[in-house]
């Protein structure tokens, strides 16, 4: 199909790319493209409805994301929100598929959803050119998975929706379950199990303070130790060797051989020293860090008129500022303004 929008064009000098002042190469872009989300995940939102931000057009996420890959970014995820709620989503993915990384490859393209659309969207979005899609889902039976969601019905929309997405080409299909103690931490041994039947890779995510309400304590979040441990006694783990040194999963195989979980512990054993990651929120500000204080309105300058060139100095300068590290945990740490729904996760 011929090309609809104009603006796909990467072009970045060689000493462009995209570092930042701690030595650190950012490579990989994550992109809100609506902070709007047809669940209430119980440890997410409040279910008031909070504020919600303004969405760009698809032809101005293009334009943007354009400009990080002339930058070197090498694989973009699309998130939200729900990213399945946005129009336009199909056209979205069809276009950045027609984009190369600086060395000439395709772009790697892949998406997070809760799975609720999956079922109708899974084979249009793979033909579009997705490489992969990470579901999540924080429970394996339904009562708990709704208790969870607060929408009755979930639980089979989002099973059709990985079922799709396998039967679509969309793999290794991963499935993110954020545990929480008290909440689902009772899952952990029967996502072991599902991991296998369902041939997916279930990764744990420690929690972060980044919900809408006051939910997080140190006590809530279940540790990378005891998940292992836990899972061990039920079927014995073997500890794989990272792929890439910015991979912020612990990947481990069942003793068998067969099949694989992660576990992704920004809380008890950060990676912010490997991390290669900026975030672009659907209203068009670069965050580089999810824990950032301050937000940096890419969008705004596009507005004024000023040229690509000018958009990639900015860009530039401002990953140069990337912190750190988060605080998570220490004395004065503090909250950024928007949560993860509205961040994008
Ligand atoms: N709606 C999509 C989805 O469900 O994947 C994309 C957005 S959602 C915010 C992205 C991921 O962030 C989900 O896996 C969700 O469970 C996770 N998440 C939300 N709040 C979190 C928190 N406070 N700590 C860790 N992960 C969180």
């Amino acid at each position: 199909m011929a090309a609809v929008f104009p603006t796909l064009c990467p072009t970045a000098t060689p000493d462009a790319r995209l570092t930042d002042s701690h030595g650190r190469v950012i490579h990989d872009l994550r992109v809100s493209i609506t902070d709007r989300c047809n669940y209430k995940c119980v440890y997410c939102r409040t279910g008031e409805g909070g504020a919600l931000y303004p969405e760009l057009s698809i032809e101005e996420y293009l334009r943007l994301i354009g400009l990080f890959v002339g930058l070197g970014i090498t694989k973009v995820r699309l998130t939200g929100g729900e990213p399945l709620l946005r129009r336009g989503l199909v056209e979205l993915v069809e276009e950045l598929a027609r984009l190369h990384t600086l060395s000439g490859e395709p772009l790697d393209l892949a998406l997070t959803t809760n799975g609720h659309l999956l079922g109708s969207l899974a084979a249009p979005l793979k033909a579009a050119g997705l490489n992969r899609v990470t579901v999540s889902m924080d429970a394996v039976d339904a009562p708990t998975f709704e208790r969870i969601t607060r929408v009755p019905g979930s639980f089979q929309n989002v099973l059709g929706g990985i079922r799709a997405a396998r039967a679509a080409g969309l793999t290794p299909l991963k499935i993110n379950c954020v545990l929480l103690r008290g909440f689902n931490d009772g899952q952990i041994e029967s996502f072991a199990l599902f991991a296998r039947q369902e041939d997916v890779v279930v990764r744990f995510i420690e929690f972060m303070p980044l919900e809408e309400g006051r939910l997080w304590s140190p006590q809530i979040v279940v540790p990378l130790t005891e998940i292992v441990e836990r899972i061990g006694r039920v079927l014995p783990l073997v500890e794989l060797p990272p792929r890439e040194p910015s991979e912020t999963a612990r990947r481990y195989t069942f003793a068998d051989g067969a099949g694989e979980i992660g576990i992704i512990a920004p809380v008890s054993q950060a990676f912010c020293g490997a991390c290669s990651r900026v975030r672009l929120t659907s209203d068009g500000k670069i965050r580089t860090c999810l824990f950032s204080q301050v937000e940096h309105d890419l969008y705004g300058r596009l507005r004024t008129g000023v040229d690509d060139a000018e958009l990639r100095a900015y860009i530039l300068r401002t990953v140069q500022g990337k912190e750190a590290r988060h605080h998570i945990g220490e004395p004065g740490f503090l909250k950024p303004s928007r949560s993860m729904v509205h961040i994008g996760g």
